[in-house]
């Protein structure tokens, strides 16, 4: 199976932290979280392999069980060069076959779409090695700085990573360096240097490797603008029976009032709604298959606590909730007067803040179940947006 091959085992001495550089958080998620799950995403990568720095094998495998990947990954300890550390992780890369995309963790802006069109390249060409036109001028110099050549800009690329290969040849290739002492910036080299040729598959963009603390902004105002082009938005809509005799639970809290509502569980009609906007918006099926009612471990059970999971779903399949709007109908009890509760409650079950979630009322004029006081229905709208 086709294999990636994940570099984090750099020191990132220029961004002056203790922490890794690629567990620095991009928009609030580890760098290394955005590259993982373009990976774990493409239908073109059977595994993955994480070659972590010296001694944090540990700290590396906590923060990757946190994204609950789809793919087996298997962790590699890194060396003390570049050379050493692709070996160490082509090695532990027990299962390939095919193609390896060796990428660089700092390199957050990879996506699916990219990976799968890489590897149609490198089938079709014998490798693919992301790279985009020059756009500077570029001189070689000696030490002394004395420009020694000028060098046609149209025949000078910059590259990046995935570098695309033959696992096989690409292993053998880093064999050899290992065993010269060989320590190039790239695969492309080491290939190079093993008798192969090497291709370039144009990026659509220029890439950004986090290095310095600048490059976290620039990278954040990149990732920002994707995740605004990659939101999804769910709606929800569910009615409760309004009886006499139980407590009336809504958006997880309990207000003062003659009735409450029907159900197996708690029977909180807004948090309902919520739920299957969310699971919605994340194309993840709705409540009753997630938590059904014939089930009695749903008994009685609060509501907001199933929020809370739901929450953890949406999480799971790499989506940021944004925010969401409720409409509660019901022709009483008042909902203006308890709405900022119900806000609250919701997004702490979610880990949200509070302005992210609002809670409305209305009523229909004494018209249909809940005009009448019968019930009372939600209908919700949550938008999510994906981390890449
Ligand atoms: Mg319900």
């Amino acid at each position: 199976m086709n294999t990636a091959l994940i570099a984090a085992a750099g020191s990132g001495t220029r961004m002056k932290s203790e922490t890794p550089k690629v567990l620095l958080p991009l928009l609030g998620r580890p760098a290394l979280f955005y590259c993982l799950q373009a990976f774990d995403a493409s239908r073109s990568i059977g595994q993955i392999t994480l070659v972590c720095p010296r001694g944090m094998t540990a700290v590396f495998r906590e923060a990757a069980g946190q994204l609950g990947l789809a793919k087996p990954l298997t962790f590699a300890e890194g060396g003390d060069t570049r050379t050493q550390s692709v070996l160490n992780g082509l090695r532990a890369s027990r299962k390939a076959e095919g193609l390896v995309f060796v990428h660089d963790a700092a390199r957050p802006m990879i996506t699916p779409g990219v990976i799968d069109d890489m590897a149609a390249f490198a089938l079709a060409r014998g490798s693919a090695v992301a790279g985009a036109p020059a756009r500077n001028t570029i001189k070689q110099a000696d030490a002394s700085g004395r420009i020694t050549a000028s060098p046609d800009r149209n025949s000078l690329f910059e590259v990046y990573t995935p570098q695309v290969f033959d696992f096989h040849a690409l292993l053998a290739a880093y064999e050899k360096a290992a065993n010269e002492g060989y320590v190039p910036t790239d695969d492309a080299a080491v290939m190079a240097r093993a008798g192969f040729d090497s291709h370039i598959y144009e990026l659509p963009w220029q890439d950004i490797k986090l290095t310095t603390p600048e490059d976290m902004t620039k990278l954040e105002a990149v990732l920002a603008q994707r995740q605004g082009t990659r939101l999804r938005c769910g709606t929800g809509f569910d009615t409760h029976r309004l009886t006499e005799g139980r407590p009336l639970i809504l958006g997880g809290i309990e207000i003062p009032f003659e009735k409450g509502l029907l159900g197996h569980s708690d029977a909180d009609v807004l948090t309902h709604a919520v739920m299957d906007a969310l699971l919605g918006a994340c194309n993840l099926g709705d409540i009753g298959r997630w938590f059904p009612d014939t089930d009695p471990k749903y008994k009685g059970v609060r509501s907001v606590l199933l929020l809370h999971e739901v929450g953890q779903k949406v999480k799971e399949a790499g989506y940021g909730i944004v925010n969401i709007d409720t409409t509660v109908i019901c022709e009483r009890p008042k909902i203006a007067p308890v709405a900022a509760r119900m806000s609250a409650a919701i997004a702490e079950a979610l880990g949200i803040p509070a302005e992210s979630v609002s809670v409305k009322g209305t009523t229909t004029e004494g018209m249909n179940a809940e005009g009448r006081g019968e019930a009372i229905s939600v209908q919700a709208v949550a938008s999510v947006a994906r981390a890449f």
